[in-house]
């Protein structure tokens, strides 16, 4: 399996790889193909994500691209956020290989989910 540049740069240095322990909302989503676990953890302030971390225990499509989803979604509101795709994620790390596609998608499932669960307590 043939993996980008980009990708091993995520791979081997995430930026946004562990725990936010002062995390406002947590997602997780699982992926039983791979045995991808994902979990994000957002900080939000006036409706914007001020940090945000990912942790899991997934192969190197789903580490790149969970670590490219943080660096594009930190920034922006909740309604960005959770509009951010596969495509962004391609656009930044040049591609994966198709068949892990599943994998790349988890981060956004779990950001989404952890979207969801900030609106639900605040
Ligand atoms: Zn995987």
């Amino acid at each position: 399996m043939e993996y980008s540049k980009r990708v091993f740069e995520h791979f081997q240095k995430p930026k946004f790889a562990g725990e936010l322990k002062d995390a406002d909302a947590v997602g997780e989503e699982g992926n039983i193909k791979c045995g991808d676990v994902m979990k994000m953890y957002i900080k939000v302030e006036n409706n914007v994500i001020k940090d945000i971390r990912f942790k899991t225990y997934g192969c190197i499509a789903a580490i790149a691209a969970s670590d490219t989803l943080c660096e594009l979604a930190k920034g922006k509101t909740l309604e960005e956020a959770e509009k951010l795709t596969y495509a962004d994620i391609i656009k930044e790390i040049e591609e994966l290989p198709a068949i892990k596609i599943h994998c790349s998608v988890l981060g956004i499932a779990a950001l989404r989910n952890a979207i969801k669960n900030y609106r639900k307590s605040n």
